[in-house]
């Protein structure tokens, strides 16, 4: 209970209550007043459809997500902010009252929540070479998130992906450390000038370490490589980001050698916390605490060994009341030492104080206007227009003409927003379909010719003839996420955009090839046949960015952020290994 006898003048019956203070003082205050219990709930993060909010209050749950997708009904901004609410009158309603903090996946744009800006995925990121323009996506998605009354992103992935087999390779901005680590501006974005400043969120930079560098490309896989190549390679966007204060890291599922970064406590404490400085909180990936030990489930042992490791927060994220039983029993018999447990309640608290959630529990409603708004959506067009990269111009065929004869579009991926956008879109595998509202590439061609000449859509090519100027062909991937990405055969086209790029090819007129994909395709055996070839990687819901190039309202600027392969069985390819490629890192054509 609440003495109110210690009330001072202000009203705080305790210090860590008053904002006055120091934040340092109120965690130190705070923790001084908290049960094993309490200490023990700051550290577990449940999802959000496994708990009630009266759990919530039992056992003192210091963090909710929503993994994959997992969203409330209605799937709205409000919807969203309701269930934030609700979820935190149970955690304020603790005796401490201390509040909950709100984790998802907004890893381009607020992705989960209907009607959000959905921004091109990373790997488009990185080839506008735009560190500017990807702190600005970083505000505008920190609007959106604080708009649908959440605080806590798990983005930006800093992934180096040293493996276009590998899945999550759309996730990362591309195969160099340097170009990983000149993306962290993100989190500049995301986190505002403060984190107590209006809209901030607080970013999460995963997944520590190499997770981009697994062999064979294989998600969470090994990565065996050297610690003169890992810190050479993966290390420098995790240093990058600490120098940047991100507030959180997520632990990658791989391992290090045959060793899961889970359990690693010189990578995790020693260098992470020790060496770089990290002073936020790291929090575990999805049930990862789950394969320290080979076995299915998660025992006392491993969760024993993941916190002495070094993490702080486990992402349990279905039975919360067994981890804390284990946690509270290990600190109980020393196996994981108190002196453990306060060093991670109290980096969990300090970013809730700085949040300002102790004063400001409750959603911000006033962001709501911004999802998807005009603004949000004009800056996702520009980043679009800067992702694109021109591989092929033979005869100068591209900008096409505004004017003056009719275009011919075909292509699965022509009119279809989920499969611009591509995985972690509304679900975690992402769907085919206009899933999402926005403006299809399709849409966009036609609003960029306008009256000045017509435009015949046919996905599957078939009705062209030699009447048409030109023909755009979109074609590439559908959506994925994590290991339903990885290949283990080529990476090639599939047999419904060859059949697509066959009918057009058969009809003479020029193809403008526009690849919609999270990573270069194996594309070298057709090339010849293709005027025009443009990377448009997975842009999201403004198609109109890609119309834009298309017809010369935007001079394309892209570069490759990775290498592209002759073949798959180039992989891995990367830059300076001495391997030649079909396009070289960092190529890219203008008009
Ligand atoms: C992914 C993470 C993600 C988490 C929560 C995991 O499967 O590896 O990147 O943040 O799920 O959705």
């Amino acid at each position: 209970a609440r003495a109110d006898a210690t009330r001072p003048a202000a009203g705080y019956t305790y210090p860590y209550q008053d904002p006055s203070r120091r934040v340092a003082d109120r965690v130190s205050d705070l923790l001084g007043r908290m049960s094993l219990d309490d200490k023990v709930g700051q550290m577990t993060q449940a999802e959000r459809g496994a708990i009630s909010t009266a759990d919530v209050t039992t056992y003192r749950v210091g963090s909710i997500l929503s993994g994959g997708g997992s969203a409330p009904s209605p799937n709205t901004p409000a919807g969203w902010a309701d269930m934030y609410d609700s979820f935190q009158r149970a955690a304020v309603a603790t005796p401490l009252g201390i509040p909950m903090i709100y984790g998802l996946d907004a890893v381009h744009g607020n992705n989960n929540v209907y009607g959000s800006t959905i921004f091109p995925h990373n790997i488009g990121l990185g080839a506008t070479r735009d560190p500017a323009l990807v702190q600005q996506i970083g505000r505008a998605t920190a609007e959106e998130v604080t708009g649908a009354g959440l605080d806590w992103t798990f983005a930006p992935c800093l992934c180096v992906a040293r493996n276009d087999r590998w899945g999550r390779t759309y996730e990362s901005f591309g195969e160099t450390p340097e170009l990983a680590s000149s993306m962290t501006t993100v989190i500049t974005g995301l986190q505002g000038p403060t984190l107590a400043s209006p809209a901030s969120i607080l970013a999460t930079a995963k997944h520590y370490v190499g997770d981009g560098g697994t062999t064979g490309g294989r998600d969470q896989g090994d990565t065996q490589v050297s610690e003169q190549e890992l810190r050479a390679i993966h290390l420098p966007p995790f240093k990058a980001a600490v120098d940047r204060g991100v507030g959180s890291i997520m632990v990658s599922y791989s391992s290090w050698n045959g060793v899961k970064m889970h359990g690693n406590r010189y990578l995790l404490t020693d260098v992470l916390k020790g060496e770089l400085g990290f002073k936020g909180f790291l929090v575990s990936d999805w049930a990862a605490i789950d394969q320290l030990d080979g076995a299915s489930g998660f025992t006392q042992q491993e969760v024993t060994t993941a916190i002495n490791a070094g993490l702080d927060m486990i992402m349990v994220p279905n039975d919360y009341r067994t981890f804390i039983s284990y946690l509270k029993a290990a600190v109980q018999s020393g196996a994981v030492p108190t002196s453990r447990i306060d060093d991670a309640v109290s980096r969990i608290l300090t970013k809730k104080f700085e949040l300002g959630l102790f004063e400001h529990p409750y959603a911000d409603r006033s962001y709501a206007q911004t999802v998807g708004s005009q603004a949000h959506r004009d800056l996702a067009r520009q980043a679009v227009r800067e992702s694109q990269v021109l591989l092929k111009n033979a005869g100068g065929i591209l900008p096409l003409s505004r004017t003056g004869g009719k275009i011919f579009v075909a292509g699965k991926n022509a009119d279809d927003i989920g499969n611009s956008s591509g995985g972690w879109t509304i679900s975690w595998q992402g769907r085919s379909g206009n899933i999402v509202p926005g403006t299809t590439i399709l849409q966009g061609i036609r609003s960029a010719v306008g009256s000045g000449g017509t435009v015949t859509y046919s996905r599957d090519g078939s009705g062209i003839d030699s009447s048409y100027r030109a023909a755009i062909a979109v074609v590439g991937e559908t959506p994925y996420a994590e290991g339903q990405g990885d290949r283990t055969g080529a990476m090639g086209l599939d047999s419904t955009d060859l059949a697509t790029l066959q009918r057009l090819k058969a009809s003479g007129v020029p193809v403008v090839t526009v690849l919609v994909s999270g990573r270069p395709l194996d594309i070298a055996a057709q090339l010849p046949d293709w005027r025009a070839l443009v990377a448009s990687w997975l842009p999201g819901s403004e198609g109109a960015g890609v119309a834009d190039v298309l017809f010369g309202g935007y001079n394309p600027t892209g570069k490759l952020p990775v290498t592209w392969p002759a073949g798959t069985s180039q992989e891995p390819i990367n830059s300076g290994d001495g391997k030649i490629g079909l396009f070289p890192y960092g190529y890219g054509l203008n008009y």
